[in-house]
């Protein structure tokens, strides 16, 4: 094992993905934190060399890459070929996923092209048709927990927006608007709100950590924790390079009016709203996107409530239910399980229990006692907005409805040390980007982490019956369970965040089992994941199945007129284009590989 690095983490003012300075002392800890656990050296062989993408010999794949460096230039267009650099959350690779689910060398891309302008992405697109090469484009690539900066295809050049191309366009302190580049991460919108001097007048809403770009994150459809939490229903206008041979450019809604003031104001424009094929798809490379920004609203008040036992879910969720949808409950508030409150400390899980399987009830509530929540099943965060006045009716009403649940509690923020998980909370519900959130990877050495990610309406009935199930696979696996409800305004999300150990096979194989199993089940009660990791892409896309999988005919039909070579980012949201389809590219479990057989020749193109 190589010494433990601890040196600083790269700050924005050095780099578009780095930290703000207020954080470094809180990124060196938790770097000190993961290289602690960490057991094995930070850079992995490419044992199996190059990865080539399928469909190209090498000779033409490396002449191919010369003309790509002529166009972008040489320092613009980088070979994978010596070694993986894992690093950590702000110092992620852009090559592969540092969450392996598979070994490192699967899903894994040959090259990394840096383009600097929309014209530089047009340049790597037409090349990417003539070289039949398959691109994946990424902002940040932290999207870690989902793939991170991986491309579903072994080989492909995965296209880093981020790098070059990270302007904040415009923030419109009149309208509450906001236009981006890719490469701009909740952090650097925030900072730059803040030097602006804006920060009294407007909010960004930031998801737990803020190191990803508020472009990928939307595209994916991410959420935060203020009353804009629902990023893709807050963004308006997107910029977009079409994956055709002519890499042809499109604005949408209201950008396809020559000279038209309200792009990031109006979302529609006329027509279809076309901006939907360009989220968790395969069908454009997006290089600008408008965003809303939230008016400050005068005042806010976070607050904590535990409640005590296990079963307290279901009568839980049917009193948040009618609070949340008159917007009582206002923001994107969590209900998390009482485990999850202790693993937020950072700590190993060996520091509370050496044996096998789940962590029995008894020891976690037993360690919980001496933490600020206190012996507990649940730990709901919720933030209240407005004057005192305002705060003060809506508190008061959630605080009665709560204590209907027998042995509820309320802890008096005042209590709290400043280091406590709820000043986070605080934090991120109030929008501004934080670092907390990162440290329950720590249960695991090599902390990796993978998401169930199941929606569910906000009934208890339902909540029961997914809890039942993740603690049902949970258990069979062997894996502590961490489920948190993420409470949308008509539905919730149900995140469970499996921490595993990505030097441990055994460990990763039970996990894979756990979560399809999961998938599956989740599937045959009615309830599908909102977002997936690369490798359950296609199951979950066959969960979608109503009426013989008529919405995947659809969107086949969209990838094949749009993108008639299939060159961008093959198989991402199980969408494979033609010339994968039918040649054991999908993954359903259980494979050793997650390359299929080849691709189709297209006309004019010799098979290889
Ligand atoms: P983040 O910026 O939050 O780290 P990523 O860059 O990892 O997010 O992007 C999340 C997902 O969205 C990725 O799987 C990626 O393929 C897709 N994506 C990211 N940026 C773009 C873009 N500009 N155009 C099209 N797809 C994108």
């Amino acid at each position: 094992m190589s010494p433990p690095d601890i040196s600083l983490t790269p700050t924005l003012g050095t780099k578009h993905s780095g930290i703000p300075e207020r954080l470094l002392p809180k990124a060196t800890y938790a770097k000190s934190l993961v290289y602690q656990g960490k057991t094995v050296s930070d850079s992995t062989p490419l044992t199996r060399g190059l990865p080539i993408p399928q469909g190209i010999s090498k000779n033409a794949f490396l002449t191919a890459i010369s003309e790509l460096q002529s166009a972008l230039g040489s320092e613009n267009v980088v070979l994978n070929d010596k070694e993986l650099k894992n690093g950590w959350y702000m110092e992620h690779p852009n090559t592969h996923d540092m969450m392996p689910l598979h070994s490192y060398e699967e899903f894994v891309a040959s090259a990394v092209a840096y383009p600097g302008s929309v014209e530089e992405v047009q340049t790597a697109v037409r090349w990417a048709n003539k070289h039949l090469v398959p691109l994946f484009p990424i902002s940040m690539g932290r999207n870690l927990g989902y793939g991170g900066a991986a491309p579903r295809v072994r080989g492909s050049v995965t296209l880093d927006l981020g790098r070059r191309m990270n302007k904040i366009l415009d923030i419109n302190a009149e309208d509450y608007t906001c236009l981006v580049e890719p490469g701009v991460t909740f952090y650097a919108l925030y900072e730059e709100i803040v030097k602006r001097g804006l920060q009294d007048k407007m909010w960004i809403d930031t998801p737990d950590l803020g190191g990803g770009s508020v472009l990928g994150n939307t595209l994916d459809r991410g959420v935060g924790y203020t009353p804009y939490g629902d990023h893709w229903a807050t963004h308006s206008g997107l910029e977009v390079v079409l994956p055709g041979p002519e890499a042809q450019l499109l604005r949408t809604g209201m950008g396809a009016l020559e000279g038209a003031n309200t792009w990031q104001c109006f979302p529609y424009g006329f027509g279809p709203y076309s901006d939907g094929i360009f989220s968790q798809s395969n069908y454009g490379i997006v290089t600008k996107m408008g965003m809303t920004l939230m008016p400050n609203p005068g005042g806010y008040e976070s607050f904590m409530y535990t409640f005590p036992n296990d079963s307290d879910l279901a009568s839980l969720i049917d009193i948040i239910r009618p609070l949340r949808i008159s917007n009582i409950l206002e923001n994107v508030a969590q209900l998390r399980h009482g485990l999850q409150t202790l693993s937020v400390k950072g700590f190993p899980r060996t520091r509370y229990y050496t044996g096998s399987g789940p962590m029995p009830e008894p020891v976690y509530r037993e360690h919980l006692k001496s933490t600020a929540t206190g012996d507990c099943a649940w730990v709901y965060y919720g933030m209240s907005y407005g004057p005192a006045h305002i705060r003060k009716y809506k508190l008061d009403v959630i605080d009665a409805e709560f204590h209907k649940i027998p042995g509820c509690k309320k802890i008096d923020p005042k209590t709290l040390p400043a280091d406590e998980y709820f000043w986070s909370r605080d934090k991120v519900a109030s929008g501004t980007p934080d670092l907390e959130e990162l440290k329950w990877v720590n249960w695991m050495p090599n902390g990796s982490h993978i998401a169930f990610s199941p929606i569910a309406p906000i009934q208890g009935e339902d909540a029961r019956k997914l809890y039942g199930l993740a603690k049902k696979r949970h258990t069979e696996a062997g894996i502590d369970l961490m489920p948190a409800f993420c409470v949308g305004l008509r539905e919730m999300h149900l995140i469970v965040e499996i921490v595993f150990d990505a030097e441990d096979e055994g460990m990763r194989r039970k996990a894979e089992k756990c979560l399809r199993d999961m998938i599956d089940d989740a599937a045959k009660l009615g309830y599908g994941e909102y977002r997936t990791h690369l490798a359950l892409m296609d199951q979950v896309a066959g969960t979608y199945n109503w009426n013989e999988g008529s919405l995947m005919k659809f969107n086949n039909q969209l990838k094949d007129t749009l993108d008639p070579n299939g060159i961008l980012a093959p198989g991402r949201c199980g969408i494979w284009p033609a010339r994968y389809r039918g040649r054991g590219w999908e993954l359903k479990g259980g494979e050793t590989s997650v390359e299929g057989d080849g691709v189709a020749p297209v006309a004019g193109q010799s098979k290889i």
